[in-house]
């Protein structure tokens, strides 16, 4: 692992989930005195969540500010159907009656 790695992963935001609260390395926790930039994995062992106090095992790694949680998930689901406009459905449409056609034509063709 390169230095670079290293200091991409210690930015990752880490989420509770018991309750939704979201560790943030670039701010810290201030009602803990732990200072900015202070990555998840090195919070003292006796952090607990400021909103539910669960301990830092019931924390995931949701990445970083730049990545959003799920922003992988979201990219697959964009290549539905659903994120087509109405004309380009249409042209979706359109096209499979031709090609019905067109091979309903090939049929015919054949006899
Ligand atoms: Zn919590």
């Amino acid at each position: 692992m390169s230095t670079e790695t290293t200091d991409l992963a210690a930015l990752d935001r880490y989420e509770c989930q018991a309750c939704g609260y979201v560790y943030e390395p670039t701010k810290g926790d201030d009602k803990r005195q732990v200072p900015p930039l202070t990555p998840f994995v090195e919070l003292p062992d006796d952090w607990r969540c400021p909103v539910c106090g669960a301990r830092t095992a019931k924390f995931s790694n949701i990445g970083t500010k730049g990545a959003p949680s799920g922003f992988k998930e979201n990219l697959g689901y964009g290549l539905g159907v659903n994120t087509l406009t109405p004309g380009q459905k249409n042209i979706l449409i359109f096209g499979g009656l031709v090609l019905a056609f067109l091979f309903f034509m090939s049929l015919y063709g054949l006899q």
